[in-house]
């Protein structure tokens, strides 16, 4: 029961997060007016505009104009209830800490598909995370050290760390390449990351999402659809590795360290 209501919150959360991802970018408000078409403008009735159920009975059509609305909007619906019911079935033993949790994995959705649109992460949703991470730390079963200060201390560094090493590979890049691979964004990114997961997830979250990134533009390299020097969007990919260390921590030294 309790499962059902975090995919539906999830669903309605990922539902607010298209929202965002359109509107935050064109620096319009995320609360008025109501949702529109994205194509005719026109007002969505409140009945059309159920997570998912409206998606899939329009058939993915405008009621008023009939044109298709992107199967995306369903797709980061879909994602967000997932990962909402994951999250809760992960830390269920930790019920104040999974709504956070929750919350923090929608913010990162909604910086990986800005990143991935506009090529830029919005500061409101990285500081956001920076300071939500700081202020949930001593709930946060990942920083657990025996009181609620030391908590907060180790989400802090964690911040620290995130920032200091996202930093020294985008200056190492730099020199190395003499070009940006990674941006600010990226690195105030990780930073957040690192006071949700500590310094471990920062380091991780490098590791696993660099790698992730860089399969991702070698690819689209090879099939001839991007230049060498053409950037290449890191934000989703740090993303997806910062969700996956809400379930997984990995050691501190992977991959030369294996998972006990
Ligand atoms: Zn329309």
């Amino acid at each position: 029961m309790l499962g059902f209501l975090a995919f539906w919150l999830g669903a309605c959360l990922g539902s607010f997060i298209n929202v965002v991802a359109y509107r935050l970018p064109r620096e319009e408000s995320l609360v008025w007016p109501g949702s529109r078409c994205p194509r005719c403008g026109r007002p969505i009735a409140p009945y059309d505009n159920v997570p998912i159920l409206s998606w899939l009975l329009l058939r993915g059509r405008c009621r008023r104009c009939g044109k298709p609305i992107s199967p995306r909007y369903l797709l980061v619906e879909l994602l967000m209830a997932g990962l909402s019911l994951a999250v809760w079935l992960r830390w269920q033993s930790h019920p104040g800490w999974a709504a956070p949790a929750v919350l923090a994995v929608g913010d990162l959705l909604a910086i990986s598909l800005i990143d991935w649109d506009t090529g830029y992460i919005p500061d409101a949703l990285s500081l956001g995370l920076i300071a939500a991470g700081l202020l949930c730390a001593p709930m946060n079963p990942l920083l657990e050290r025996g009181s609620w200060y030391w908590s907060v201390a180790a989400s802090a560094l964690g911040a620290g760390v995130g920032f200091l090493i996202c930093w020294g590979v985008a200056a190492l890049g730099k020199s190395l390449f003499g070009k940006e691979a990674m941006g600010g964004g990226d690195v105030i990114l990780l930073a957040g990351v690192g006071a949700w997961t500590g310094g471990t997830g920062a380091y991780d979250c490098l590791l696993v999402g660099s790698l992730l990134g860089a399969v991702y533009g070698v690819r689209r390299v090879l099939r001839g659809e991007l230049r060498m020097a053409d950037p290449v969007p890191f934000g989703p990919f740090l993303a997806a590795a910062a969700v996956f260390n809400f379930f997984c921590l990995l050691p501190l030294g992977f991959p030369f360290i294996p998972i006990r």
